[in-house]
């Protein structure tokens, strides 16, 4: 696995900074949740720091919000091939 990036190393660059949280990470996923989850995604598009940002989420097991500039959703997709991707490189390699 990847090292996960230091948090402190990489946050004050964030292009959420003066962000509303409640953006990031809404309660539900319908209606204006996923209009606000549409919006921290667009934040996102713009954040020098997203491929950190999306590394320490999936390094440090984040499960709600919005992390460089995937849902909840699309990080569980992530982690879901990660773990086939390190299950098939252990078979591989044993
Ligand atoms: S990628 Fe998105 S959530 Fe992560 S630091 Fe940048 S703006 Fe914030």
């Amino acid at each position: 696995m990847d090292e996960v990036p230091l948090r402190q190393e990489w946050i004050h660059r964030a292009a959420c900074a003066d962000a509303d949280p409640e953006l990031f990470f809404p309660v539900g996923t319908t209606g204006p949740a996923e209009r606000d989850q549409e919006e921290a995604k667009r934040v996102c598009e713009r954040c020098p720091v997203a491929h950190q940002c999306l590394a320490y989420a999936l390094g440090s097991g984040q499960t709600s919000g919005v992390w460089g500039g995937k849902d909840e959703g699309e990080l569980a997709a992530l982690r879901r091939k990660r773990r086939a991707a390190e299950r098939w490189e252990a078979r591989r390699a044993g």
